[in-house]
């Protein structure tokens, strides 16, 4: 199993994940020209794609998801609520799925877990396959129980640092808007990401990348600074780029 992104942030975000028989595309909250384009770079096409899986709404996440599924003729999986708000549900590419209840998908065990989230009915995702595990995890306001007992076991893991609180507190954005970002229903900060790892099995991970940094709110150095103490082997931490994501990474 293997993963890389087509590029991470509040401007657009896609992961790719693939095995030997599968490649699933995660969010696609870029146009279908830029889509092809991204994929290109990691030697891919949308017609090589098994599914599209969807988070929620927000159209940095959802915004291609459409046009790419009716184009290339791929199923689209996402929660009811999702569906329903992110008009995907009338679609006959639409596929439901029930959040905590694991599903395959072309031979990936694919896991949905509900966060908290300001949109209808939100999730992350866990993949599981040949006894390896790849936990995706952005968009979060707070780490609940349900949340860190799913990502306690990862071979490797994408995961938001979406701010630095005190960049948050002092950086440009109006009060309410901070309010949002900041709140339970919002988005992960430094500390936050770094709590998850508290518990979890350090060891095993392969490879830790940060994801969905704010480019107004947060630095890498900054975000690494929070996370780097947390891991066994400070080698496995990259940062997601807007731009150009990150290229393929093995989960041996
Ligand atoms: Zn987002
Ligand atoms: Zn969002």
């Amino acid at each position: 199993m293997r993963f890389a992104s087509l590029g991470s942030g509040s401007k657009g975000n896609a992961t790719l994940l693939e095995t030997e028989q599968s490649c699933i595309l995660i969010d696609c909250g870029f146009s279908i020209k830029e889509t092809e384009r991204r994929m290109t770079r990691l030697g891919r096409a949308p017609s090589d794609l098994t599914a599209i899986l969807v988070t929620h709404e927000h159209s940095d996440h959802i915004k291609g998801v459409l046009p790419l599924a009716r184009k290339y003729k791929v199923p689209v999986y996402c929660s009811y609520g999702t569906g329903e708000h992110g008009q995907l549900r009338l679609s006959h590419h639409w596929r439901h799925l029930e959040l905590g209840a694991a599903i395959d998908i072309g031979g990936i065990s694919v896991m949905p877990v509900a966060v908290p989230h300001d949109a209808r009915e939100p999730c992350q995702f866990v993949f599981s396959y040949r006894k390896k595990t790849f936990g995706l995890l952005t968009d979060l306001g707070s780490i609940t129980p349900v949340v860190r007992e799913h990502y306690q076991r990862c071979d490797a893991l994408l995961l938001e640092c979406n701010h630095d609180v005190t960049m948050l507190a002092n950086g440009p954005y109006p009060y309410s808007l901070k309010q949002r970002v900041g709140g339970d229903w919002g988005h992960l900060n430094n500390q936050q990401a770094a709590s998850l790892l508290e518990d979890a099995e350090v060891a095993r991970l392969q490879h830790v990348v940060i994801a969905h940094l704010s480019e107004k709110n947060n630095t890498p150095a900054l975000a690494r600074m929070a996370i780097e103490p947390m891991l066994v082997n400070s080698d496995a931490l990259l940062s997601a780029d807007q731009e150009a994501g990150f290229d393929w990474l093995d989960i041996a």
